[in-house]
């Protein structure tokens, strides 16, 4: 009989689906000793977030073949040392949607209707009608920031409330939304011109942090209600109050917050026209009971040897060495790619020099669909799930086998609608190098902030570049410039020892001589 270890708490359905399937031992508050002896002869392990799964406890089991996580994030689970160990890691990562979706309609309603405020003045003992004259939704439009699984429950509900739903999410395609009856913006200024009231459902990443600023909030009417049920940390607190204050727009709702919970003096606290929850999206007892079911339903999976949905990792057994560097250059150059790519990534082609066998060319194109993704979702992209994140995003994969290319040699092309970022590179003294961008030839490591400077090639503008890094306090590690013929287009990729501020970068693109600049995170 199986053994399923249980080391946080886990609605009580799931408790009993998998008491169907095997032994279930739960403990709770285990201390590392107890978990120790306990997960040696587990079968399945079962966590939320409380139980931390680190190497040395994966090393010490002898018969695991699957850690779950009732719920989305697997930052508490070491998920490396599963995969090395041929160990499955699973999540639930539907499993709030519709919880976190129907929290946002309530906030709607909340602002649009002032209920919290009128609530607490009528047990104060008035009764103020003419002071809580509302807005109605129906008509109104709702741009939703991020059309992931969140973005679409909200959506669909916001279409029953007669809205006009508009969204902005770079990296899905025309038809999820056409599907949905959406209408996809081009840039987020115009949803945030447009909208009535705003909603963030997009993933905390470098890229959406401070995202809604003092600008973005200056560009909504200021009538509109701003809505975030996502990561505090998307929104700059301190503009918010501002805006909130100055009238800038009418009012705020939040679920999470950059600091949780928030200092005892929060500025919000002072402001009425904000509703404040205490991330509190996900929590529903439907919510934690469909993360239960699903894990259960996929370690009943993984017990008879099928394959499971949702999977984190993909152990990586049978792929030669070479092919997993190879998997690794690609997934590096992906990752660089779509940093640089302009718009919404339409296509991806993976060339190699040597014909790989299925199961090779099938790990190369998953891992640089992973590169390509990775950053972008909240999701972990896997080596399994990246078709289905592509294929749902709309992006066409090819491979190719190409003579131009060395062994050991891979190139990406990444395309959106108006633009192609070409990158090829190769593992060289047991690192990621990159040996070409766009045709311009380099030879240079991956590692670290990088930044791309495309210019002309004119003498004096690689000391103007280095100067302005300089004068920001920005030293650089290592530089390299890659040009077709003296005079012509070139370009200049260095990595710095830290990350360059917005304004240095800014300073750089004033430079006469260049074209363009690109800060990447490698
Ligand atoms: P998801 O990965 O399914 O969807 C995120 C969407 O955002 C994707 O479609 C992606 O393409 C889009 N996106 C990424 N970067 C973008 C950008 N720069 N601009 C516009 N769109 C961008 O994630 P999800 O499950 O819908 O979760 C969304 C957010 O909700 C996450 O931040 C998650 O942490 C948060 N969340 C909050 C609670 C809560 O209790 N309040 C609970 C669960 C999830």
């Amino acid at each position: 009989m199986a053994k399923i270890l249980v080391t946080d708490p886990i609605h009580e359905d799931a408790l009993r689906r998998l008491e169907e399937l095997g032994e279930v031992v739960v403990l709770e508050d285990a201390d590392e000793e107890e978990l120790r002896r306990h997960v040696r002869d587990a079968d399945a392990w079962v966590v939320r977030s409380g139980t931390r799964v680190t190497r040395e406890l994966i090393e010490e089991a002898e018969n695991l073949k699957v850690i779950a996580r009732a719920g989305v994030g697997v930052d508490n689970i070491d998920v490396e040392a599963a995969t090395e160990r041929g160990i499955i890691v699973v999540n639930a990562p539907e499993s709030s949607s519709i919880s976190v979706a129907e929290h946002t309609m309530g906030l709607m309603l909340a602002l649009a209707r002032r209920i919290p405020q009128a609530d607490r003045s009528v047990r104060r003992g008035e009764w103020e009608r003419q002071r809580f004259m509302g807005v109605e939704l129906a008509g109104k439009v709702l741009g939703i920031i991020g059309l992931g699984r969140i973005g679409r429950q909200v959506a669909k509900r916001a279409r029953a409330f007669e809205m006009e739903v508009i969204a902005f999410d770079p990296y899905i395609s025309e038809e999820v939304a056409e599907e949905l009856g959406v209408e996809l913006v081009e840039d987020l200024d115009e949803l945030l011109r447009r909208a009535d009231v705003v909603t963030i459902h997009v993933p905390l990443t470098e890229e959406t942090r401070g995202m809604i600023g003092e600008r973005e909030l200056k560009l909504m009417k200021e009538s509109a209600f701003l809505i975030n049920c996502a990561r505090g940390e998307v929104v700059d607190e301190e503009a918010l109050v501002r805006a909130l204050k100055e009238g800038w727009i009418a009012g705020a709702a939040l679920d999470v917050f950059a600091e949780e919970p928030p200092g005892e003096d929060h500025p919000l606290y002072e402001l009425d026209n904000v509703v404040l929850t205490p991330h509190i999206g996900g929590s529903t007892s439907e919510a934690q009971r469909a993360a239960g079911l699903i894990v259960a339903r996929e370690i009943e999976r993984v017990l008879k040897g099928e394959i499971p949905e949702n999977v984190v990792n993909l152990p990586v057994a049978g792929v030669s060495e070479a092919t997993r560097r190879l998997m690794e250059v690609g997934e590096r150059l992906a990752d660089v790619g779509a940093q640089l790519l302009e718009g919404r990534l339409r296509s991806v082609v993976v060339k190699v020099g040597d014909e790989p066998g299925e199961r090779e060319r099938e790990a190369l194109k998953r891992s640089v669909l992973k590169g390509c993704l990775d950053r972008i979702l909240q999701e972990p992209v896997t080596m399994v799930n990246a078709v289905r994140v592509a294929e749902d995003r709309g992006i066409e994969v090819e491979f190719a086998v190409s003579d131009e290319l060395e062994s050991g040699e891979l190139a990406v092309s990444l395309r959106s609608e108006g633009e192609e970022v070409s990158l090829r590179g190769a593992w060289l003294d047991g690192q990621v190098y990159l040996t070409s961008v766009n045709g311009y030839e380099l030879r240079f490591k991956l590692s670290g902030p990088t930044l791309f400077v495309w210019h002309v090639d004119r003498p004096g503008v690689v000391g103007e570049v280095g100067l302005i890094l300089g004068e920001h306090g920005v030293n650089i590690a290592a530089m390299e410039v890659g040009r077709r013929e003296r005079g012509g287009e070139a370009i200049m990729v260095i990595r710095t020892d830290e990350e360059p501020p917005e304004e240095c970068l800014r300073a750089i693109g004033e430079v006469e001589q260049v074209r363009r600049v690109r800060l990447v995170l490698c």
